[in-house]
């Protein structure tokens, strides 16, 4: 395993672009750069790529349907979800069209569905169409009683963001871009017309910066000057219901969306299980990643109407996102030609589906500035591991087993993870740091018993000891 991404003083020389925060949005910016011959530094404070907001969330590939017509958001959630369409199917990463449908209960949702439909038109998505009771029940036959009516939305659908951060990073890591990981960014100094930035790992020197910090955005922000916005973090609980509840849903079960939150959806998730979520609790730690009894108990209440089979299936695990909220209704994307300097902050509720929208703006934002690109190169070849249920994972890969018998010997046999896979992701270009690590890049310690089994060989390849045992 390489340490160099994690220890020892951060690369020297003066790099085109610094990019501080490896979530899904640093990662797209140094990918999209990087393959169009930008010199690259993605620093990162905690030691590895994707840990933050974009490892908890809601995992849902936005169309952009119900975005606020004319924002920032609208137009770049719009783009992202083409560009990761077509990206996912071109590098494996795990999605699945299954198709929304937005539910209403009440009479008053039942009359704001047609200004969704309308502000769907708005957004460029036509394809929206209303659902009578009889076909709603029987595409959800164990949806609860009373809906009042339903709106499909055919193009939505679920992705795996960790493979989706993950593809970005080695994209960029093997096209030459240096990743800097455990190096929080502590100050920013404009220095020759550049800019030096102090890191947990010494400095690093580059001639423009994007800032791509998430939660801290706003304080980057602040160490450049400027006072645009400030990120309240907003909390969300979700609930991961074990796989044999996976039958019991087979679209995006959306709620009708309130002012503030796009409320509690239940959703099969791209691994098989199904998930309740999110709640929306505005608070001021950006640490606090608790779950709460009270936010908890409100996910079961509206579980319970939505699908009461649902509320008496195990809980694998449950989990909190924060979202990068501001003061603001829209992304805080700002140039600062100027200082040479872009901001890419408080992108909270869409971003794993705007992530290559937003890439392609800040490209256009730096080169207005004057950084220089070329065309984009092809990029070295990349496969992710399939992790998902709705490809052929290793275990049921005749081919590959006969190739390296490692991909039929199982370790984790709640998700059937097996010795190949972990051993592929010890030795990948961005390797894990820890269990957590190695969870979000091959499932193992995800399921039910949550490593009780295979914690111990885990751990051991972790350790670096081949034989786990
Ligand atoms: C509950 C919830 C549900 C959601 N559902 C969906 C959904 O269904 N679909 C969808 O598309 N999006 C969804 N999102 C939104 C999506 O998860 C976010 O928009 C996206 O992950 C933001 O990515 P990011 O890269 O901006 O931030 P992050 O992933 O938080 O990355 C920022 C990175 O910056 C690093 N950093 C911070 N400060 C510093 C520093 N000083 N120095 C160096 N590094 C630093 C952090 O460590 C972190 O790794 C949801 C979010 C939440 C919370």
């Amino acid at each position: 395993m390489s340490s160099s991404l994690r220890e020892g003083p951060a690369p020297e020389g003066r790099f085109d672009v610094a990019i501080i925060g490896a979530g899904v949005v640093g990662c797209a910016v140094a990918r999209e750069l990087t393959r169009r011959g930008a010199g690259c530094v993605l620093v990162e404070a905690g030691p590895d790529v994707g840990a933050g907001t974009s490892k908890a969330n809601t995992a849902i590939h936005h169309t952009g349907f119900d975005a606020k017509p004319g924002t920032v958001e609208s137009q770049l959630v719009t783009r992202g979800f083409r560009l990761l369409d077509e990206y996912a199917a071109r590098v494996g990463i795990p999605v699945a069209k299954l198709g929304a449908l937005m539910v209403a209960w009440t009479p008053e949702q039942r009359e704001a569905l047609a200004g969704i439909r309308e502000a769907a038109e708005e957004n460029g998505y036509r394809e929206t169409r209303p659902v009578d009771l009889e076909e709603l029940y029987a595409r959800e036959p164990n949806l609860g009683p009373g809906a009042e009516a339903a709106i499909e939305i055919p193009g939505e659908g679920i992705v795996c963001p960790f493979t989706t951060t993950l593809a970005f990073a080695t994209q960029a890591v093997r096209g030459g871009c240096e990743l800097v990981l455990s190096a929080p960014v502590t100050g920013v100094r404009r220095v020759g017309g550049g800019h030096e930035l102090d890191t947990a790992r010494g400095p690093v020197r580059a001639e423009y910066l994007v800032n791509a910090a998430g939660l801290r955005s706003d304080e980057i922000d602040a160490m450049l000057g400027h006072r645009d916005f400030r990120v309240t973090p907003r909390r969300g609980e979700l609930i991961v219901f074990d796989k044999l509840a996976g039958g019991l849903v087979n679209h995006v079960l959306l709620p009708v969306p309130t002012e503030k939150t796009k409320g509690v959806l239940v959703s099969p998730t791209v691994y098989g299980n199904v998930l309740l979520g999110p709640t929306a609790d505005d608070i001021e730690d950006k640490t606090d990643r608790s779950t709460t009894a009270g936010g908890l108990g409100a996910l079961m209440g509206a579980g319970e109407r939505i699908v009461p089979l649902l509320i008496r299936q195990e809980v694998t695990a449950t989990y909190v996102g924060l979202r990068a909220a501001t003061q603001h209704r829209d992304y805080q994307l700002n140039a600062h030609p100027g200082q040479r300097y872009v901001c890419a902050g408080g992108i909270r509720s869409t971003g794993i589906t705007g992530s290559m929208g937003i890439a392609e703006w800040v490209r256009d934002a730096l080169a207005d500035a004057g950084l220089e690109l070329s065309e984009p190169a092809d990029e070295p070849e990349l496969r992710m591991p399939n992790i998902g249920e709705f490809g052929t994972r290793p275990y049921q890969d005749a081919e590959m087993i006969g190739r390296d018998p490692d991909y039929g010997r199982i370790v984790c046999f709640c998700e059937r993870v097996t010795r190949g896979e972990i051993d592929a992701a010890l030795r990948s270009p961005i390797p894990p740091a820890d269990a957590d690590g190695l969870r979000r890049r091959t499932r193992a310690l995800m399921g039910r018993c949550q490593g009780f089994f295979c914690g111990a060989e885990i751990a051991a390849a972790l350790e670096g000891d081949s034989d786990g045992d």
